[in-house]
Protein backbone atom coordinates (compact mmCIF):
# COMPACT_ATOMS: atom_id res chain seq x y z
CA UNK A 1 0.00 0.00 0.00
CA UNK A 2 1.43 3.56 -0.41
CA UNK A 3 2.31 5.54 2.36
CA UNK A 4 1.58 8.66 3.41
CA UNK A 5 3.44 10.53 6.32
CA UNK A 6 1.06 13.14 8.96
CA UNK A 7 2.79 15.50 11.13
CA UNK A 8 0.98 16.93 13.77
CA UNK A 9 2.15 19.82 15.94
CA UNK A 10 1.98 20.84 19.77
CA UNK A 11 -0.90 22.92 18.96
CA UNK A 12 -3.06 20.16 16.63
CA UNK A 13 -2.36 17.32 19.59
CA UNK A 14 -3.12 19.86 22.69
CA UNK A 15 -5.38 18.26 24.43
CA UNK A 16 -7.29 14.80 24.40
CA UNK A 17 -9.99 16.10 22.03
CA UNK A 18 -7.66 17.13 19.69
CA UNK A 19 -5.76 14.25 19.10
CA UNK A 20 -9.28 12.47 18.65
CA UNK A 21 -9.57 14.89 15.53
CA UNK A 22 -6.22 14.09 14.39
CA UNK A 23 -7.21 10.60 14.78
CA UNK A 24 -10.26 11.15 12.56
CA UNK A 25 -7.96 12.60 10.00
CA UNK A 26 -5.36 10.02 10.32
CA UNK A 27 -8.66 7.50 10.01
CA UNK A 28 -9.94 9.17 6.74
CA UNK A 29 -6.16 8.77 5.34
CA UNK A 30 -6.53 4.80 6.51
CA UNK A 31 -10.23 4.51 4.46
CA UNK A 32 -8.11 6.03 1.25
CA UNK A 33 -5.96 3.03 1.35
CA UNK A 34 -2.80 4.43 2.87
CA UNK A 35 -0.80 2.67 5.66
CA UNK A 36 -0.17 6.04 7.65
CA UNK A 37 3.08 7.34 9.76
CA UNK A 38 2.38 9.76 11.50
CA UNK A 39 5.15 11.87 13.58
CA UNK A 40 3.64 13.50 16.93
CA UNK A 41 5.12 16.98 18.38
CA UNK A 42 4.66 16.88 22.43
CA UNK A 43 1.31 18.88 23.48
CA UNK A 44 1.51 22.63 23.47
CA UNK A 45 3.48 24.01 25.61
CA UNK A 46 5.29 21.00 26.94
CA UNK A 47 8.45 21.18 25.59
CA UNK A 48 9.07 24.68 26.93
CA UNK A 49 7.50 23.38 30.56
CA UNK A 50 10.86 20.53 30.52
CA UNK A 51 12.98 23.22 28.90
CA UNK A 52 12.21 24.98 32.01
CA UNK A 53 12.87 22.70 34.38
CA UNK A 54 16.05 21.57 33.14
CA UNK A 55 17.29 25.15 33.04
CA UNK A 56 15.85 25.94 36.41
CA UNK A 57 18.13 23.03 37.57
CA UNK A 58 21.10 23.30 36.05
CA UNK A 59 21.89 26.35 33.98
CA UNK A 60 24.70 24.99 31.79
CA UNK A 61 23.07 21.55 32.22
CA UNK A 62 24.66 18.39 30.49
CA UNK A 63 22.93 18.82 26.55
CA UNK A 64 22.84 14.62 27.23
CA UNK A 65 20.36 14.94 30.16
CA UNK A 66 18.50 17.87 28.68
CA UNK A 67 17.56 15.18 26.21
CA UNK A 68 16.55 12.43 28.19
CA UNK A 69 14.30 15.31 29.60
CA UNK A 70 12.67 17.50 27.25
CA UNK A 71 12.45 14.43 24.49
CA UNK A 72 9.81 13.05 26.75
CA UNK A 73 6.87 15.31 26.08
CA UNK A 74 6.66 13.44 22.81
CA UNK A 75 5.80 10.05 23.88
CA UNK A 76 3.38 11.09 25.48
CA UNK A 77 1.62 11.90 22.72
CA UNK A 78 2.33 8.80 20.80
CA UNK A 79 1.11 6.88 22.92
CA UNK A 80 -2.07 8.64 23.74
CA UNK A 81 -2.55 9.14 19.90
CA UNK A 82 -2.22 5.04 19.78
CA UNK A 83 -4.57 4.11 22.14
CA UNK A 84 -7.11 6.85 20.33
CA UNK A 85 -6.74 4.88 16.89
CA UNK A 86 -7.39 1.77 18.12
CA UNK A 87 -10.22 2.86 19.98
CA UNK A 88 -11.46 3.92 16.48
CA UNK A 89 -10.69 0.47 15.39
CA UNK A 90 -7.69 1.65 13.21
CA UNK A 91 -4.98 -0.76 14.17
CA UNK A 92 -2.11 1.76 15.31
CA UNK A 93 1.23 1.29 17.09
CA UNK A 94 3.09 3.66 18.78
CA UNK A 95 7.39 4.41 18.72
CA UNK A 96 9.55 5.96 20.76
CA UNK A 97 12.55 7.09 18.00
CA UNK A 98 15.07 4.55 19.85
CA UNK A 99 12.48 1.54 19.05
CA UNK A 100 12.61 2.66 15.24
CA UNK A 101 15.77 3.44 15.81
CA UNK A 102 16.13 6.88 14.42
CA UNK A 103 19.95 7.05 14.26
CA UNK A 104 21.34 10.03 14.79
CA UNK A 105 24.54 11.90 15.60
CA UNK A 106 25.87 12.45 19.29
CA UNK A 107 25.57 16.40 19.14
CA UNK A 108 22.63 16.46 21.60
CA UNK A 109 20.21 18.82 21.49
CA UNK A 110 20.80 19.43 17.91
CA UNK A 111 21.55 16.01 16.65
CA UNK A 112 20.93 14.98 13.26
CA UNK A 113 19.62 12.06 11.73
CA UNK A 114 21.67 9.74 9.78
CA UNK A 115 19.81 6.75 9.38
CA UNK A 116 15.93 5.66 9.89
CA UNK A 117 15.59 2.08 8.81
CA UNK A 118 12.75 0.61 7.69
CA UNK A 119 12.21 -2.69 8.24
CA UNK A 120 10.48 -3.03 11.98
CA UNK A 121 7.50 -0.62 10.37
CA UNK A 122 7.24 -2.34 7.13
CA UNK A 123 7.07 -5.71 8.96
CA UNK A 124 4.33 -4.54 11.34
CA UNK A 125 2.42 -2.58 8.42
CA UNK A 126 3.02 -6.04 6.68
CA UNK A 127 1.07 -7.98 9.19
CA UNK A 128 -2.05 -5.58 9.00
CA UNK A 129 -1.01 -2.44 10.80
CA UNK A 130 -2.08 0.45 9.31
CA UNK A 131 -0.66 3.50 11.51
CA UNK A 132 2.66 3.94 13.20
CA UNK A 133 2.67 6.87 15.33
CA UNK A 134 6.08 7.63 15.63
CA UNK A 135 7.16 10.28 18.52
CA UNK A 136 8.80 12.94 16.52
CA UNK A 137 11.72 15.33 17.66
CA UNK A 138 14.15 12.77 18.87
CA UNK A 139 16.51 10.01 18.49
CA UNK A 140 19.47 8.03 19.41
CA UNK A 141 22.98 8.21 19.12
CA UNK A 142 25.95 5.89 18.07
CA UNK A 143 26.39 5.81 22.02
CA UNK A 144 23.09 4.41 22.78
CA UNK A 145 22.13 7.74 24.35
CA UNK A 146 18.36 9.32 23.35
CA UNK A 147 18.92 12.63 21.05
CA UNK A 148 16.75 15.63 20.17
CA UNK A 149 17.01 17.55 16.82
CA UNK A 150 16.56 20.95 17.87
CA UNK A 151 13.42 23.12 18.59
CA UNK A 152 10.63 22.04 15.79
CA UNK A 153 12.80 19.00 15.47
CA UNK A 154 9.19 16.99 14.83
CA UNK A 155 8.99 18.46 11.12
CA UNK A 156 12.46 17.19 10.83
CA UNK A 157 11.25 13.44 11.71
CA UNK A 158 8.52 13.70 9.29
CA UNK A 159 10.76 14.70 6.32
CA UNK A 160 13.45 12.05 7.00
CA UNK A 161 10.48 9.18 7.63
CA UNK A 162 8.94 10.36 4.37
CA UNK A 163 12.32 9.72 2.68
CA UNK A 164 13.31 7.03 4.09
CA UNK A 165 9.98 5.21 3.35
CA UNK A 166 9.52 7.03 0.06
CA UNK A 167 6.07 8.37 1.04
CA UNK A 168 3.74 9.71 -1.11
CA UNK A 169 3.80 12.78 0.61
CA UNK A 170 4.43 14.77 3.37
CA UNK A 171 1.67 16.50 5.13
CA UNK A 172 2.87 18.66 7.88
CA UNK A 173 -0.37 19.70 9.80
CA UNK A 174 -0.75 22.47 12.39
CA UNK A 175 -2.30 25.76 13.59
CA UNK A 176 -2.31 28.26 10.29
CA UNK A 177 -3.08 26.57 6.88
CA UNK A 178 -0.05 27.36 5.33
CA UNK A 179 2.96 29.26 4.93
CA UNK A 180 2.47 32.98 4.57
CA UNK A 181 4.12 35.71 3.16
CA UNK A 182 5.27 36.74 7.04
CA UNK A 183 4.20 35.29 10.81
CA UNK A 184 0.26 35.78 10.58
CA UNK A 185 0.55 37.04 13.91
CA UNK A 186 2.29 39.96 13.09
CA UNK A 187 0.54 41.51 10.78
CA UNK A 188 -3.18 40.62 9.27
CA UNK A 189 -2.45 41.60 5.96
CA UNK A 190 0.53 38.47 5.73
CA UNK A 191 -0.77 36.22 2.65
CA UNK A 192 -0.93 32.31 2.22
CA UNK A 193 1.12 31.44 -0.19
CA UNK A 194 0.19 28.40 -2.44
CA UNK A 195 3.68 27.15 -3.49
CA UNK A 196 6.76 28.22 -2.11
CA UNK A 197 10.26 27.69 -3.90
CA UNK A 198 12.33 24.77 -1.38
CA UNK A 199 15.37 27.77 -1.40
CA UNK A 200 13.38 30.44 -0.28
CA UNK A 201 11.55 28.24 2.51
CA UNK A 202 14.74 27.12 3.59
CA UNK A 203 15.83 30.56 4.01
CA UNK A 204 12.66 32.34 5.55
CA UNK A 205 12.82 28.67 8.20
CA UNK A 206 16.49 29.81 8.76
CA UNK A 207 15.84 33.17 9.68
CA UNK A 208 13.56 32.49 12.00
CA UNK A 209 10.04 31.56 10.06
CA UNK A 210 9.39 28.87 12.86
CA UNK A 211 6.35 26.88 10.82
CA UNK A 212 9.37 24.40 9.51
CA UNK A 213 12.49 23.47 10.78
CA UNK A 214 15.34 24.40 8.55
CA UNK A 215 16.89 21.30 8.39
CA UNK A 216 13.37 19.66 7.66
CA UNK A 217 13.24 21.98 4.73
CA UNK A 218 16.62 20.64 3.59
CA UNK A 219 16.07 17.25 3.60
CA UNK A 220 12.83 17.73 1.68
CA UNK A 221 14.93 19.77 -1.28
CA UNK A 222 17.70 16.82 -0.91
CA UNK A 223 15.53 13.87 -1.26
CA UNK A 224 12.70 15.47 -3.63
CA UNK A 225 10.24 15.08 -0.61
CA UNK A 226 6.57 16.37 -1.92
CA UNK A 227 5.87 18.76 1.22
CA UNK A 228 2.64 20.33 1.94
CA UNK A 229 2.07 23.04 5.33
CA UNK A 230 -1.71 22.92 6.31
CA UNK A 231 -4.20 23.43 8.95
CA UNK A 232 -5.41 21.12 11.33
CA UNK A 233 -8.46 22.70 12.18
CA UNK A 234 -10.16 23.25 8.40
CA UNK A 235 -11.41 20.38 6.28
CA UNK A 236 -8.61 19.20 4.23
CA UNK A 237 -9.41 19.37 0.37
CA UNK A 238 -6.55 18.79 -2.49
CA UNK A 239 -5.61 22.48 -2.54
CA UNK A 240 -5.39 23.25 0.77
CA UNK A 241 -1.96 24.60 2.64
CA UNK A 242 0.89 25.47 0.70
CA UNK A 243 3.22 23.25 -1.63
CA UNK A 244 6.56 23.36 -0.91
CA UNK A 245 8.34 22.71 -4.28
CA UNK A 246 10.88 23.08 -6.93
CA UNK A 247 11.84 26.85 -8.44
CA UNK A 248 10.85 25.46 -11.68
CA UNK A 249 7.30 24.39 -10.23
CA UNK A 250 6.54 27.89 -9.48
CA UNK A 251 4.68 30.01 -12.14
CA UNK A 252 4.50 33.58 -10.55
CA UNK A 253 6.33 34.79 -8.21
CA UNK A 254 7.26 38.24 -6.09
CA UNK A 255 10.72 39.47 -5.89
CA UNK A 256 10.53 39.19 -2.20
CA UNK A 257 8.38 36.35 -1.22
CA UNK A 258 8.37 36.80 2.70
CA UNK A 259 9.67 38.57 5.73
CA UNK A 260 10.70 36.59 8.41
CA UNK A 261 12.08 37.67 11.97
CA UNK A 262 13.97 36.37 14.80
CA UNK A 263 12.96 37.92 18.47
CA UNK A 264 15.64 36.15 20.56
CA UNK A 265 18.85 37.66 19.25
CA UNK A 266 21.72 39.62 21.02
CA UNK A 267 24.67 41.26 19.68
CA UNK A 268 28.02 41.06 21.20
CA UNK A 269 31.07 43.54 20.96
CA UNK A 270 34.88 42.77 21.66
CA UNK A 271 36.07 45.91 21.59
CA UNK A 272 39.90 46.75 21.09
CA UNK A 273 40.71 42.97 19.69
CA UNK A 274 43.89 42.92 18.47
CA UNK A 275 44.19 42.81 14.79
CA UNK A 276 46.62 40.29 14.09
CA UNK A 277 45.85 37.00 11.65
CA UNK A 278 44.10 34.46 13.23
CA UNK A 279 42.27 36.57 15.62
CA UNK A 280 39.09 35.67 14.18
CA UNK A 281 39.86 32.25 14.52
CA UNK A 282 41.23 32.44 17.99
CA UNK A 283 37.58 34.45 18.90
CA UNK A 284 35.24 32.19 17.14
CA UNK A 285 37.08 28.74 17.75
CA UNK A 286 36.35 28.59 21.79
CA UNK A 287 32.55 29.84 20.58
CA UNK A 288 32.18 27.36 18.14
CA UNK A 289 33.51 24.56 20.71
CA UNK A 290 30.76 26.00 23.63
CA UNK A 291 28.33 25.30 21.76
CA UNK A 292 27.37 29.18 20.86
CA UNK A 293 25.45 29.87 17.13
CA UNK A 294 27.23 32.62 15.97
CA UNK A 295 25.37 34.59 13.23
CA UNK A 296 26.50 37.45 11.72
CA UNK A 297 29.73 39.21 12.41
CA UNK A 298 31.19 42.09 11.44
CA UNK A 299 34.59 43.16 11.88
CA UNK A 300 35.27 47.11 11.94
CA UNK A 301 38.49 49.04 10.39
CA UNK A 302 41.62 48.90 12.43
CA UNK A 303 42.37 51.77 14.71
CA UNK A 304 46.09 51.87 16.13
CA UNK A 305 46.50 47.79 15.62
CA UNK A 306 43.40 47.22 17.39
CA UNK A 307 39.87 46.46 16.29
CA UNK A 308 36.15 46.05 17.76
CA UNK A 309 34.40 42.61 16.62
CA UNK A 310 30.60 42.39 17.00
CA UNK A 311 28.78 39.35 16.36
CA UNK A 312 25.40 38.08 16.99
CA UNK A 313 23.72 34.69 19.01
CA UNK A 314 20.54 33.52 20.30
CA UNK A 315 19.84 35.08 23.78
CA UNK A 316 19.81 32.42 25.84
CA UNK A 317 23.33 31.47 24.49
CA UNK A 318 25.26 34.80 25.62
CA UNK A 319 26.32 33.24 29.07
CA UNK A 320 27.73 30.75 27.14
CA UNK A 321 29.57 33.00 25.04
CA UNK A 322 30.84 34.93 27.70
CA UNK A 323 32.20 31.91 29.58
CA UNK A 324 33.85 31.24 27.08
CA UNK A 325 35.34 34.21 25.52
CA UNK A 326 36.97 35.08 29.18
CA UNK A 327 37.87 31.56 29.59
CA UNK A 328 39.75 32.50 26.19
CA UNK A 329 41.19 35.34 27.39
CA UNK A 330 42.58 33.91 30.63
CA UNK A 331 44.17 31.17 28.63
CA UNK A 332 45.93 34.54 26.78
CA UNK A 333 44.62 33.26 23.39
CA UNK A 334 42.80 36.42 22.63
CA UNK A 335 42.86 40.05 24.41
CA UNK A 336 40.24 42.82 24.35
CA UNK A 337 39.29 45.48 26.36
CA UNK A 338 35.71 45.20 27.37
CA UNK A 339 32.46 42.45 26.27
CA UNK A 340 29.61 44.35 25.53
CA UNK A 341 25.87 42.46 25.25
CA UNK A 342 22.85 44.06 23.54
CA UNK A 343 20.34 41.24 24.61
CA UNK A 344 17.27 43.65 23.67
CA UNK A 345 17.92 42.67 19.25
CA UNK A 346 15.83 41.11 17.15
CA UNK A 347 16.88 40.31 13.15
CA UNK A 348 14.31 41.10 10.35
CA UNK A 349 14.73 39.31 7.23
CA UNK A 350 13.20 39.88 3.45
CA UNK A 351 13.73 36.64 1.53
CA UNK A 352 12.95 35.98 -2.48
CA UNK A 353 14.46 34.24 -5.59
CA UNK A 354 13.71 37.54 -7.62
CA UNK A 355 16.28 39.52 -5.62
CA UNK A 356 18.82 37.64 -7.54
CA UNK A 357 17.76 39.48 -10.88
CA UNK A 358 16.34 42.90 -9.51
CA UNK A 359 18.73 45.72 -8.23
CA UNK A 360 17.74 47.80 -4.98
CA UNK A 361 15.75 45.65 -2.75
CA UNK A 362 18.49 46.07 -0.16
CA UNK A 363 18.84 49.79 -0.53
CA UNK A 364 14.67 50.04 -0.51
CA UNK A 365 14.66 47.76 2.38
CA UNK A 366 16.92 50.50 4.31
CA UNK A 367 14.75 53.20 3.27
CA UNK A 368 11.59 51.58 4.82
CA UNK A 369 13.30 51.09 7.80
CA UNK A 370 15.14 55.15 7.73
CA UNK A 371 11.37 56.60 7.45
CA UNK A 372 10.49 54.29 10.42
CA UNK A 373 12.74 55.77 12.33
CA UNK A 374 14.28 52.44 12.68
CA UNK A 375 18.51 52.12 13.40
CA UNK A 376 19.86 49.15 11.96
CA UNK A 377 22.80 47.49 13.54
CA UNK A 378 24.18 45.23 12.01
CA UNK A 379 23.39 43.86 8.34
CA UNK A 380 24.31 40.56 6.27
CA UNK A 381 23.27 39.79 2.99
CA UNK A 382 23.62 36.96 0.70
CA UNK A 383 21.67 36.25 -3.22
CA UNK A 384 18.35 35.36 -1.75
CA UNK A 385 18.35 37.42 1.41
CA UNK A 386 19.31 40.85 3.53
CA UNK A 387 18.92 40.64 7.31
CA UNK A 388 19.11 43.28 9.57
CA UNK A 389 19.61 43.44 13.68
CA UNK A 390 17.43 46.05 15.20
CA UNK A 391 16.15 46.75 18.59
CA UNK A 392 13.11 44.31 19.42
CA UNK A 393 11.12 47.12 20.29
CA UNK A 394 10.84 47.57 16.78
CA UNK A 395 10.75 44.31 15.48
CA UNK A 396 6.71 44.27 14.92
CA UNK A 397 6.58 47.70 13.29
CA UNK A 398 9.49 46.84 10.89
CA UNK A 399 8.01 43.37 10.24
CA UNK A 400 4.51 45.48 8.82
CA UNK A 401 6.36 48.38 7.21
CA UNK A 402 8.45 46.00 4.98
CA UNK A 403 5.40 43.47 4.18
CA UNK A 404 3.86 46.79 3.10
CA UNK A 405 6.55 48.60 1.44
CA UNK A 406 7.17 45.21 -0.65
CA UNK A 407 3.06 44.50 -1.25
CA UNK A 408 3.15 41.23 -0.05
CA UNK A 409 -0.25 41.21 0.21
CA UNK A 410 -0.85 41.20 -3.32
CA UNK A 411 -0.15 38.09 -5.22
CA UNK A 412 2.35 38.68 -8.06
P1 LIG B 1 3.64 23.32 15.28
O1 LIG B 1 3.46 23.25 16.76
O2 LIG B 1 2.47 22.83 14.51
O3 LIG B 1 4.94 22.74 14.82
P2 LIG B 1 4.79 25.98 15.15
O4 LIG B 1 4.36 26.88 16.24
O5 LIG B 1 6.12 25.34 15.26
O6 LIG B 1 3.66 24.88 14.95
O7 LIG B 1 4.73 26.73 13.74
C1 LIG B 1 3.53 27.35 13.34
C2 LIG B 1 3.61 28.84 13.64
O8 LIG B 1 4.62 29.42 12.83
C3 LIG B 1 2.37 29.62 13.30
O9 LIG B 1 1.43 29.62 14.33
C4 LIG B 1 2.92 31.02 13.00
O10 LIG B 1 2.72 31.91 14.09
C5 LIG B 1 4.41 30.81 12.84
N1 LIG B 1 4.94 31.38 11.59
C6 LIG B 1 6.04 32.16 11.50
N2 LIG B 1 6.25 32.54 10.25
C7 LIG B 1 5.27 32.00 9.50
C8 LIG B 1 4.95 32.05 8.11
N3 LIG B 1 5.71 32.73 7.23
N4 LIG B 1 3.86 31.38 7.68
C9 LIG B 1 3.10 30.68 8.54
N5 LIG B 1 3.35 30.60 9.87
C10 LIG B 1 4.42 31.26 10.35
N1 LIG C 1 8.20 19.48 20.83
C1 LIG C 1 9.41 19.99 20.19
C2 LIG C 1 9.47 21.50 20.31
O1 LIG C 1 8.58 22.11 20.87
C3 LIG C 1 9.52 19.53 18.77
C4 LIG C 1 8.41 20.01 17.84
O2 LIG C 1 7.33 20.37 18.29
O3 LIG C 1 8.65 19.98 16.63
O4 LIG C 1 10.43 22.08 19.88
MG1 LIG D 1 6.91 23.48 14.86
Amino acid sequence: MPILVMKFGGTSVGSLDRIHRAAKRIGREVANGYDVIVIVSAMSGETNKLVGYVEETSPLFDAREYDAVVSSGENVTAGLMALTLQEMDVPARSWQGWQVPVRTTSAHASARIEEIPSDNILAKFSEGMRVAVVAGFQGISPEGRITTLGRGGSDTTAVAFAAAFEAERCDIYTDVDGVYTTDPRITAKARKLDRIAFEEMLELASLGAKVLQTRSVELAMRYNVKLRVLSSFEEPSDEAGTLVCAEEDIVESNVVAGVAYSREEAKLTLTHVEDRPGIAAAIFGPLADAGVNVDMIVQNISDAGTTDMTFSCPVNEVKRAEKALAAAREANEIGFAELIADTEVAKVSIVGIGMRSHAGVAAKMFKTLRDEGINIKVITTSEIKVSVLIDRKYMELAVQALHDAFELDKAA
